[in-house]
């Protein structure tokens, strides 16, 4: 929108021993000087603020490397047996497919993905996005038409994934963006076990429920095992035609949707299947809006509450 003004920030990093260090010594080994040189390049980077749109449940939001190899592609000289030398588990993400198109163009080798969070493999990003930041990093092509760009990948990637509100941003932006704690709205394809009576769903629309979250078995592994307390609010339901729902829902950031859906066993209390008296799976997940984040309930001192 404002594309007048000029939020670039070329950033040059602050000066390191090393870039302020003279010339090597005659005699040093060639590979310290290289290496000197290659220190004393300062580093271009610009970030490039933009929305995400994500119709497809295969695509991840960032590289998905193999765990096995860790990207690496081979294990002890041989290629790993898990990704098939590939080195990935899924061809592309949301990432590679958007730097496809933004790194030529800036004449870019070398980028980083900030997401405001990010949605689980199987899960669609629909409404209006998801804010991200692409960092670029050392681009020989400064300037851009963005406009160019957008309309670049949304015709290429066309039913995959789309981009909106491509603009140059100041690099504070990826911390704002990583901070922000963006509440949720979510359409859930419940299967119950069990025929659900809409009475009982109706009456669970009235509130927001304060849930309480341990982390899920299947994030244990790479997340803190905590509990955590999330509300959610069940917004609307439809009762689909082969017994299933469809559920409307606001969550604060941060609640295991899915999790929310089955109760784990226990992890997560109370739960749809809960609540409900009958066990739940969620079938299918869509963010289908991502909120202003919500104001800060601690030092907002003064103002208008
Ligand atoms: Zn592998």
């Amino acid at each position: 929108m404002s594309s007048t003004q000029p939020p670039t920030e070329q950033h040059v990093e602050d000066p390191t021993p090393e870039m302020r260090a003279e010339a090597p010594a005659p005699g040093q080994p060639a590979e310290q000087k290289q290496q000197n040189r290659m220190q004393a390049r300062p580093k271009i980077r610009l970030f490039v603020e933009g929305r995400y749109e994500k119709f497809v449940r295969d695509l991840p939001q960032t590289v998905f490397f193999c765990p096995e190899c860790k990207g690496r592609r081979k294990i002890k000289g041989k290629p790993c047996t898990r990704c098939n030398g590939f080195g990935k588990l899924t061809k592309d993400s949301v990432q590679e497919l958007i730097e496809k198109f933004a790194l030529p163009r800036f004449r870019c080798w070398n980028s980083k993905f900030h997401g405001a969070g990010r949605e689980d493999i199987d899960v669609r990003m629909l409404g209006t996005g998801r804010p991200f930041i692409l960092e670029l990093i050392n681009p020989k092509m400064p300037m851009l038409d963005l406009r160019e760009l957008e309309e670049a990948i949304n015709k290429e990637c066309a039913g995959r994934i789309a981009v909106h509100d491509l603009r140059l941003v100041a690099r504070n932006r990826v911390a704002e963006l990583k901070e922000a704690k963006h509440p949720k709205e979510y359409s859930i394809r419940v299967h119950p076990a069990n025929p659900v009576s809409p009475e009982k769903l109706q009456s669970l629309l009235a509130d927001r429920l304060q849930v309480r979250q341990r982390t899920p078995e299947r994030v244990a592994h790479r997340r803190a095992d905590l509990d955590r307390h999330r509300w959610v609010h069940l917004l609307s339901f439809e009762m689909l035609d082969d017994g299933d729902l469809r559920l409307h829902v606001r969550c604060e950031h941060g609640t295991y949707v899915k999790e929310f859906v089955s109760g784990e066993s226990g992890r997560t209390e109370p739960s749809l299947s809960a609540l409900l008296q009958i066990p739940c799976a969620c079938v299918e997940l869509d963010v289908t809006a991502i909120l202003a984040p919500e104001a800060k309930t601690e030092e907002t001192g003064g103002g208008s509450k």
